[in-house]
């Protein structure tokens, strides 16, 4: 098949621009690029993509904006005046700010949720102040400050989370604070033999990249929240990027970490390798600021890439595109971007895919037979005759699967608009729709299973006479052992009671994926959506072994009581 022109595949994401211009930090930290903003707020949905959901969901557009911004409601700091004070004497009186906008813009995070209550003027969950400390010295004395003081913490990095990790819950209600990380966000030191650097946690992908750009070495780390999400918030939600088939999970890319509890620093991490005991920077990964606040990184990181080669590939069904998946991993030939698309996500992104190279792809797959099929994105990077080497041992494996070729166009287009999707959001929102994702990841054998129960668990949540949500499903991370689902949902929103009609979906879906085997969550992290099922995670024992570390570390309980741990 012939390269096509003007191809925009992006598919649909979280995330949200507009709707959380009150919530997204407005100072981006000095030195770093201001994010892409929506490409084009202003542009509709192409008109199929829009017929498609009005007939698949019995969706009727209608306008539902959110309130602006100065109607937002925002109750008085109930920070006292001597914490102030004292806090103002630590880090500097412009380093301590409880004005509205300061405080607005660290409210929650961008889950759903997040973006309803923000949409409807609700901002009770916004800290009492702002901090910024600007050491690991200031953060460890501010954290004892704080117990002493009877301060809820809440690191901040980019605000990106979408599991609830920034509401500042707390059964004791007490004041609380976010600490915004973003004057530690510079680079320290780079050994480029032992291929080691050292960063803030306030530092955000795109700059990361471009300072290691300049010395010849990348990081690889890319999730759709890129342009926003900083590399401290990656360690504390074990994130998963868009490369992380190839280049590893952000856990597996931190060689050692910097923590400031308020019960003191631990620096934890030993590269290459250590056999001293339990692992204790495992600890910290994960840990939703929950055990204190990530202060320094010390990040594997890799020579840039001399070549890239991104395709598209068309299976004819989902069961031949995991069989596929699967014969790759178990012979390590997974390539470092994989993105298998289901039926419905495949049908969905191509209605939404602009440009004449769309009409033509989906004219092709239409002659082909495979119209219904499931659309696989590829990549791999790295040396030219490595990255040659991989790809030919990889084709005939697809090819046995019934795989065929779709070009590279669909492949770079992807690429292009990697970061696209999440702006769709907003104006989704606008219009009624219910727009959320869920994510979690089996072995190979239960992965069928766990694909069916969450599907039906949704439809069964979502599902009214007439009206059916839109399940879109891809893999996008694959192990030897399985790999991840990921599930876009959009459907006609309950204007009467929307926060209930996602959190009774989400209940479901959760409750079927963990009986089917799945994991509680797989990228996102636990945060104050998960953890009523931490147990059924770890189990009620390992729930009291992270309660006792947590009571040694931070005895008074004042990091981000909200998140991780179960009441
Ligand atoms: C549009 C969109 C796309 C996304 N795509 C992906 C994706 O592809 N892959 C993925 O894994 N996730 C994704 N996410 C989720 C989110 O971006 C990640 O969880 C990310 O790691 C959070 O980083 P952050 O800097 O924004 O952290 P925040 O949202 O600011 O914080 C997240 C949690 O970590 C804690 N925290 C933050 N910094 C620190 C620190 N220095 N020390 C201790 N605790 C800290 C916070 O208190 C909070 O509990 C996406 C989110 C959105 C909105």
């Amino acid at each position: 098949m012939p390269e096509q022109p003007e191809l925009t595949i992006q598919g649909w994401g979280p995330g949200g621009s507009r709707a959380a211009t009150a919530t997204a930090p407005e100072d981006v930290p000095e030195g770093q690029p201001e994010p892409a903003r929506d490409p084009d707020p202003a542009a509709a949905l192409p008109k199929a993509a829009r017929r498609h959901l009005a007939r698949e969901l019995g969706w009727e557009p209608r306008a539902t904006p959110p309130v602006a911004v100065g109607e937002i409601r925002l109750a008085p700091s109930r920070l006292p005046a001597e914490a102030r004070d004292a806090l103002a004497a630590l880090l500097g009186e412009e380093h301590v700010r409880t004005d509205r906008e300061a405080r607005l813009r660290r409210a929650g995070g961008k889950s759903y949720l997040d973006l309803l209550r923000r949409r409807e003027g609700d901002a009770s969950d916004a800290p009492d102040a702002v901090v910024l400390p600007g050491s690991t010295e200031e953060t460890a004395a501010l954290l004892g400050l704080c117990a002493e003081l009877g301060v809820v913490v809440v690191p901040f990095g980019g605000g990106t989370s979408v599991v609830g990790g920034l509401s500042g819950m707390d059964p004791d209600d007490r004041p609380s604070l976010a600490v915004d990380l973003s004057r530690m966000a510079s680079l320290t030191s780079v050994d480029v033999a032992s291929s080691l650097v050292t960063v803030g946690p306030g530092m955000r992908g795109p700059v990361f990249e471009e300072v290691l750009g300049a010395r010849g070495l990348t990081f690889g780390h890319l999730p759709q929240s890129w342009e926003y999400a900083t590399l401290g918030g990656y360690a504390a939600t074990r994130s998963a990027g868009q490369s992380s088939t190839g280049v590893g999970r952000f856990d597996e890319l931190v060689a050692g970490l910097t923590l400031a509890t308020p019960s003191g620093v631990l620096e934890l991490g030993h590269p290459p390798a250590s056999a001293a005991g339990p692992d204790l920077l495992g600890l910290a990964l994960g840990s939703e600021g929950a055990l204190g606040v990530i202060t320094e990184l010390r990040l594997r990181v890799r020579p840039a890439p001399q070549t890239r080669v991104y395709e598209g590939w068309s299976f004819r069904t989902w069961a031949d595109g995991l069989a596929g998946l699967q014969r790759l991993a178990r012979h390590d030939l997974l390539p470092d971007v994989v993105r298998l698309s289901d039926p419905e996500e495949t049908r969905a992104n191509l209605l939404n895919a602009g440009g004449t190279g769309a009409r033509l792809l989906r004219g092709s797959l239409r002659a082909r037979g495979r119209a219904d099929g499931c659309l696989l994105v590829v990549g791999w990077e790295g040396l030219p005759h490595v990255v040659r080497a991989r790809r030919r041992a990889a084709v005939p494996v697809l090819r046995e699967h019934r795989a065929a070729r779709v070009g590279r166009r669909v492949g770079e287009s992807w690429r292009a608009h990697r970061f696209a999707a999440p702006y769709l959001r907003d104006r989704l929102m606008d219009a009624g729709l219910l727009v959320e994702t869920l994510e979690t990841a089996a072995t190979w054998t239960a992965l069928p299973a766990v694909y069916d129960a969450v599907r039906t668990a949704l439809r069964n949540a979502l599902g009214r006479p007439g009206r059916q949500p839109l399940l879109m499903t891809h893999v996008s991370h694959g192990y030897a052992t399985g790999a991840s689902l990921y599930v876009t949902v959009l459907a006609d929103r309950d204007d009467d009671l929307p926060l209930q009609q996602w959190l009774g979906a989400k209940r479901a879906a959760t409750e079927a994926l963990l009986a089917a085997g799945g994991t509680l969550t797989h990228h996102h992290a636990v945060g104050a959506d998960h953890r009523p099922w931490l147990a059924r995670e770890v189990g009620p024992l390992g729930v009291e072994v992270l309660r006792a570390v947590k009571q040694r570390l931070d005895p008074q309980g004042v990091c981000n009581p909200g998140v991780l741990l179960p009441d």
